[in-house]
């Protein structure tokens, strides 16, 4: 898909012939809001931001040391397109704010062949063109001993896959937001907001802002009991849940950071997601089988995985990464929320007119965050978007007026 944005070159600003500045308020700083944040400034929009916290905290949804970028993706081909802007987006972020955020060293998707997310991995790159390569377990044991390929599976090497620091990547997007003027207010939380004329009202640290859109991007936190959001989106089945991390010293660490060591996921039994070295010592395993409980409020969230988890961990790297010793010197819990069908909730709030709602993203949003603030941006600044983003429609769940 062609990019219907300026080039990074063209300089921030509003297009020519485009309508007034609107005031856009963005609630939550988190990954999302942040991300939308910069992309509404670079468009010369006036953006007022509110957090409970401060962008690049590691409470919610961005915490936990790195996350996957990957273009060959299990979750359906339609995030192709939309997966390859995102790398460009991570590109210019990089080069407004001079911070190398995104490292392509590599991605490797693992599985029995015959699964539908191993089929839809091969399929998908293959009716878009992806550089890719489908390695068998003889070619995949020579070039990554410590991820094993056994009988009957397959590997996916993505060569545009590799790792992105989320505290280093949301602080770098706010620093470029703030620099086009952009207002965060940090540890401020938005008590409610209320309809005011053809706009919005916020009401956040004991102050009003009048503002003309607003984007609600509040994470973890949009199903919280109590919060002003929580009656918004009751209806849509949203479910807050625990996502536990577990760091296992490396054999030889040397052997393991980025570049001879790819990102690599595991689908089928004892599945995972798992990183190269990014701290000198470890690599984080993020075990699929572990359970993740329900969470009400992320303020609840344990300070280190159960003993389950930390079971179920052990077993996976006992059973598929020799390269690790088999005791975890680490474990931490974050949480992302989950919608029913697995996909974000992006687009116009259903009965709310001028509201973007941006969460529900679901184990897999970070990647995708710089596209996905640039869809707020064209949705909060003109209404609509070029990007194929119909199967992410909120009236999917929340009805076409709730
Ligand atoms: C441990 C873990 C690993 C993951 N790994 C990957 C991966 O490898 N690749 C990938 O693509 N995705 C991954 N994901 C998913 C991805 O990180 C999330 O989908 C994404 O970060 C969701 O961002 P968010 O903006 O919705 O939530 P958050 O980043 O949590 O942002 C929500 C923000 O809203 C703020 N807020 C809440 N209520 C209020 C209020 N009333 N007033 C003001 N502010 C408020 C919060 O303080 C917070 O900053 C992972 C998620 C987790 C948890």
């Amino acid at each position: 898909m062609t990019s219907p944005h300026p080039s990074p070159s063209a300089g921030p600003g509003p297009r020519p012939g485009a309508r007034p500045r609107p005031r856009i308020g963005v609630i939550g700083t988190g990954t999302i809001g942040t991300m939308a944040a910069w992309r509404a400034a670079e468009r010369g929009a006036e953006v007022v931001a509110f957090d409970r916290d401060a962008p690049g905290h590691d409470r919610g949804a961005a915490g936990g040391e790195s996350r996957i970028f990957r273009t060959a993706y299990l979750e359906g081909r339609r995030y192709i397109p939309l997966l390859q802007r995102a790398e460009g987006l991570w590109r210019e972020l990089e080069d407004r704010t001079g911070h190398r955020l995104l490292d392509l060293c590599g991605g490797l998707s693992i599985g029995p062949t015959d699964d539908p997310r191993m089929r839809e991995i091969v399929e998908g790159a293959e009716e878009y063109g992806l550089d890719h390569r489908v390695l068998t377990p003889e070619e995949a044991a020579k070039r990554f001993p410590q991820h094993p390929v056994g009988a009957g599976e397959t590997a996916v090497l993505d060569p545009r896959a590799g790792v992105v620091r989320p505290d280093a990547a949301l602080l770098a997007a706010a620093a470029r937001a703030e620099e086009l003027g952009a207002r965060i207010h940090r540890y401020t939380e938005v008590e409610g907001v209320e309809r005011r004329g053809a706009g919005w009202s916020v009401t956040a640290g004991g102050r009003r802002h009048d503002l003309d859109r607003l984007v609600l991007a509040l994470g973890p936190w949009s199903a919280a009991p109590g919060t002003f959001a929580h009656g918004l989106l009751a209806s849509a089945g949203l479910q807050a849940r625990q996502i536990p991390m577990t760091w296992f010293p490396a054999r030889e660490p040397d052997a393991l950071i980025p570049g001879p060591n790819p990102v690599a996921i595991r689908v089928g039994d004892y599945g995972y997601s798992c990183f190269p070295v990014m701290d000198g010592v470890s690599v984080k395993v993020s075990p699929h089988s572990a359970p993740r409980p329900a969470v009400g409020h992320p303020g609840e969230l344990p300070p280190r995985a159960a003993p389950d988890v930390v079971a179920t961990a052990r077993e996976t790297v006992r059973r598929h990464l020799p390269g690790l010793h088999p005791d975890p010197s680490r474990t931490a819990v974050y949480a992302d929320l989950f919608s029913p069908d697995g996909h974000a909730l992006l687009g116009p709030l259903p009965g709310s007119p001028g509201v973007v709602l941006a969460t529900g993203f679901s184990g897999h949003g970070f990647k995708l965050s710089p596209l996905f603030g640039e869809v707020i941006a064209d949705l909060a600044i003109d209404g609509e978007t070029a990007y194929d983003i119909g199967h992410l429609d909120p009236a999917r769940l929340l009805g076409a007026a709730a």
